[in-house]
């Protein structure tokens, strides 16, 4: 065969390939672009374990009628500009690649509404070349998307999407995921028409209050609480408890600057620290938010943004070994005051 460019479509449903690979990674991609746009308020509606219908609208700041066509299209975003952008990202995105992957292997909508434009415009794009059609339709401020019958036209992925419930399940998981980690917004997840969690945002300094809501007061009333830093790094942490020790790693969450992650080597060093002090093999339940200079983390190691790589990884593991192995042993002595702990470097 002689070399030709792909369609548009086609390259973006092969990127989708690695972006969108059940109906919770496009919950995931779609609330982080709600987050960046500092939305306060954020509802998802879900048909069918997101395998009918993906809706998410939020109070952000809205994409422009003549950005709608760009942000529907591959490698566009506002969050970078420069590779010196990347390097200290702040956003949850930066690809540029969520709703184009999304586009290409759904039936998407996209109303939006900046609050200095009068009139909404919705767009949806369809076609080879996925061709970009607008109209004007009435919305409040903010943005709406919904995405349906995902994996339409592409079978071989729709075959591996589980039950509803299964579904449904992974998506509840992230919702709860980043929730914890954006406590001053307010989210309501609904699933055929049923409200299944409803949080309200929090204050500033009432983070402790999101992580009750989520994993209930029990949780937040027997972990040690943590708080420490060591040179650019700094680490805020609830450790749960003996009493909260899981045969599955289901109540364990750690997040890098904001973003969740499921990264080996914090789990390995929280593992660590437990094993140290409890002697235990299971799995600890935890919630613990690291915080490290962005230019000192790489974000871009996985499309889906699962992994980061420190550049000082043997530092950062056993800071966090040390910090959370002795505030877990001073909190089980009786020796920290009122269950909080500060790390003396
Ligand atoms: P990325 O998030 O990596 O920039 P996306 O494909 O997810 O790429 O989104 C493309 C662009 O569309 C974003 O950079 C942003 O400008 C805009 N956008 C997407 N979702 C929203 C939203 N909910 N509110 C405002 N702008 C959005
Ligand atoms: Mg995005």
């Amino acid at each position: 065969m002689p070399i030709k460019l792909l369609p548009p479509q086609l390259a973006n449903q092969i990127a989708a390939g690695e972006v969108v690979e059940r109906p919770a990674s496009v919950v995931k991609e779609l609330v982080e672009n709600s987050i960046d746009a500092g939305s306060t308020q954020i509802e998802i509606d879900i048909e069918k374990g997101g395998h009918k219908r993906i809706k998410i609208r939020d109070n952000g700041q809205g994409i422009a009628h003549d950005e709608l066509e760009l942000a529907l299209s591959r490698h566009a975003t506002s969050k970078i500009a420069t590779l010196d952008d990347l390097e200290q990202i702040l956003s949850l995105g930066f690809r540029g690649e969520a709703l184009a992957s999304i586009s290409s292997v759904s039936r998407l909508t996209l109303t939006s509404k900046p609050a200095n434009q009068e009139q909404a415009w919705q767009a949806h794009c369809h076609g080879r070349d996925m061709a970009v059609k607008l109209n004007p339709v009435a919305h409040p401020n903010g943005t709406t998307i919904d995405a349906a019958d995902l994996f339409y036209n592409t079978p071989a992925r729709r075959k591996f999407l589980r039950t509803e419930k299964t579904e449904f399940q992974h998506i509840d998981d992230i919702i709860k995921r980043i929730a914890l980690s954006h406590h001053k917004v307010g989210f309501i997840l609904r699933h055929n028409g049923k409200t299944v969690r409803k949080l309200a945002g929090r204050a500033e300094q009432d983070k402790s209050k999101r992580i009750g809501d989520l994993l209930g007061q029990k949780f937040i009333g027997n972990s040690t609480y943590l708080k420490t830093d060591y040179d650019s790094i700094k680490m805020e942490a609830w450790l749960g408890s003996l009493s909260e020790v899981r045969s599955s790693n289901d109540c364990q969450f750690s997040f890098v600057n904001g973003r969740g992650m499921r990264d080996k080597l914090i789990l390995h060093a929280l593992r660590q620290a437990y094993e140290m002090t409890w002697g235990i093999a299971e799995q600890p339940a935890f919630v613990v938010f690291l915080s490290v200079p962005a230019r000192d983390v790489d974000v871009n190691v996985h499309p889906a943004k699962h992994e980061v790589r420190f550049q000082q990884a043997r530092l950062v593991h056993d800071f966090i070994v040390q910090a959370v192995s002795q505030a877990l042993s001073e909190d089980a002595a009786g020796t920290s005051a009122n269950g909080s702990y500060q790390h003396q470097p």
